[in-house]
């Protein structure tokens, strides 16, 4: 890695002035937060902004609660916050699962959810678990807010719904009810490495033993997160314990992602891992479900 080129700084000390900077700068100007990704892609000289517009010194947006049914996460939250959080760890165990798994807690303590979900890239962990869960992306902008679904968010490879002056202020996944569960199951090549595969699933139980709900998001094998959608429709009503069902939710799976051979590994093995993972996925998710009945 070499120096990052010569860039402008701006460190605001509001919403309303770092929207209004975007807005002016338009095409030359980028936000940085934990910088944990913009960083590294400076140095190695993969696009040269102008202006970086340093949001970390915004106010109110740094917090982990559950409000209005749903689990709110301010954007300036760090991923440790996530592994940290107690409240996490024991009703959103999905996302407890992943964040733990992001990289090494050096990137983690710096580098922030929000961060992690804007910068699209298809190995990150935290946007298959906001597929997987229905979760949402608070993007303000010069006209206010606005609510993006996950699953219209993740647009293409390090592209995101978000508008050249938006920020990204929350992330927020429903409170699941009682009899849910969730996973996230990842594969590395080597420990703190992004994933050659993962699959997070979480499931609701309906009042016998069948799925009332499932979600599956996939990572690092296709161009963005994906949703399995046929996957999670193959659920529908079946129990996370019947083999067949969840044998064909896990082919279903594997053929919804498009994974590409490189150094972690060929497409075909990584398919596999998929059905693997979201196999295991549905079980385990299922068995924390049960356990968590209320
Ligand atoms: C060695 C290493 C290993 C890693 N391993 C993993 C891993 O295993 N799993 C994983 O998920 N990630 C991994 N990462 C990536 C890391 O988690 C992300 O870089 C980090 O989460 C990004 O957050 P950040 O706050 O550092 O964002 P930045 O690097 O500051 O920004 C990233 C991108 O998001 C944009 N952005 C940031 N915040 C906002 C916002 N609020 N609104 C609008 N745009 C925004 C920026 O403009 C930029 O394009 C690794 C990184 C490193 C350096």
């Amino acid at each position: 890695m070499t120096l990052p080129p010569r860039f402008g700084y701006a460190a605001p000390r509001s919403l309303d002035e770092a929207v209004r900077v975007l807005q002016a700068r338009g095409d030359e100007a980028k936000v940085l937060a934990g910088g944990q990704s913009m960083i590294p892609l400076l140095k190695l000289r993969v696009g040269a902004p102008a202006l970086l517009v340093d949001i970390q010194k915004l106010p109110g947006l740094d917090y982990v609660e559950e409000s209005g049914g749903f689990l709110r996460v301010g954007a300036l939250t760090r991923v440790a916050a996530l592994c940290r959080s107690d409240l996490v760890r024991r009703k959103y165990q999905a996302l407890h699962d992943a964040s733990l798994t992001v990289a090494d807690p050096l990137v983690r303590n710096l580098g922030t959810v929000g961060g992690n979900l804007c910068h699209g890239d298809p190995a990150n962990d935290l946007p298959a678990v906001m597929l997987a869960m229905g979760g949402e992306l608070v993007a303000t902008g010069p006209a206010g807010a606005r609510t993006v679904r996950a699953d219209g968010f993740f647009v293409d490879t390090f592209t995101t719904a978000l508008a050249r002056d938006e920020i990204l202020t929350e992330a927020r996944v429903p409170s699941p009810p009682p009899r849910s569960g969730g996973v996230y199951l990842k594969v590395e090549q080597k420990v703190a490495d992004f994933a050659t595969a993962a699959a997070a699933v979480q499931v609701t139980l309906d009042r016998g033993s069948g799925c009332a709900y499932v979600g599956i998001g996939l990572a690092g094998v296709g161009a963005t997160a994906i949703k399995a959608k046929k996957a999670e429709e193959a659920m529908a009503g079946r129990e996370p314990t019947d083999r067949k069902a969840v044998a064909e939710a896990a082919g279903l799976a594997a053929e919804a992602s498009s994974p590409v051979s490189d150094i972690r590994g060929t497409a075909e093995y990584k398919k596999r891992l998929v059905r693997l993972l979201v196999a295991r996925g549905l079980e385990k998710a299922g068995e924390r479900a049960r356990r968590g009945a209320r």
